[in-house]
């Protein structure tokens, strides 16, 4: 299965990439998760004709800002978009004049779908487990090809996170800080958290993605982080916008 990361940035856009989005290229499904503003890019990558899942994590605009471009798109077997209780009624709210063209204008169908936390069948399995985040938001385990996939972000350490990333072919996780850096007012994991995680959970293979756009100025700080924790955490993919890895 292709992974493509489309926007690899915390918080806001910079030179170093877009908000936060990452595509799943499964058999029958085209999955993305979140959809800060590398959402965009989707097209350059899927050919629109299979249906596609969108699972939001979380309501801050780095994860949500790409929706206004939902209009671009001619998803001919339409959008189903998933998150935590109350999402279909914030999207209805936010992806709606006077901010962008509103969701049942858009040129294809779209159906939204709360989801409690647990387990459910889409029809493949998919977990959502809460994370730890200032606002309430929801990490995500999908099984799908033979592949188990986890995303976590935004959040701090916690047991849910591990136990999404459970033997996961790729855990993707958020690394807002630096190395050392903590936040403990604020959730959010820096390399070593993440590698903490991965390891706790005996994932495969683990990638971090939105990088705080505050601290990681440039692509050679995610370097740097590459070259202090592969060894820790062997296959470690620090992701940049328009990376593709096949897992
Ligand atoms: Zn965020
Ligand atoms: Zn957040």
């Amino acid at each position: 299965m292709k992974v493509t990361f489309l926007g690899t940035n915390g918080w806001y856009d910079t030179k170093t990439g877009n908000t936060c989005s990452v595509l799943l290229q499964a058999e029958e499904y085209d999955i993305i998760l979140d959809a800060g503003n590398g959402l965009a890019k989707a097209d350059r990558y899927i050919t629109q004709d299979k249906p596609v899942y969108l699972f939001i994590s979380h309501f801050h605009l780095d994860h949500i800002a790409g929706l206004h471009t939902l209009v671009k798109f001619r998803f001919s077997k339409g959008l189903k978009i998933f998150g935590q209780p109350g999402t279909t009624a914030i999207l209805n709210t936010f992806v709606a004049e006077p901010f962008t063209v509103p969701i049942a204008q858009l040129p294809f169908t779209v159906e939204m779908i709360d989801l409690a936390e647990g387990d459910h069948t889409l029809p493949f399995p998919l977990t959502c487990l809460p994370l730890v985040h200032p606002v309430p938001c929801f990490g995500f385990r999908i099984v799908i090809d033979g592949r188990v996939i986890a995303y976590c972000t935004d959040t701090g350490v916690c047991n849910n996170a591990i136990t999404l990333g459970q033997n996961a072919d790729l855990l993707i996780t958020e690394c807002g800080l630096k190395p050392g850096q903590e936040s403990p007012g604020w959730p959010h994991l820096n390399p070593e958290n993440a590698v903490h995680i991965a390891n706790e959970a005996h994932a495969k293979r683990l990638a971090l993605v939105h990088f705080g756009a505050e601290v990681y100025r440039t692509l050679k700080d995610r370097i740097e982080v590459y070259n202090q924790y592969e060894k820790q955490c062997p296959g470690l993919v620090v992701a940049t916008d328009d990376l593709t890895i096949e897992i």
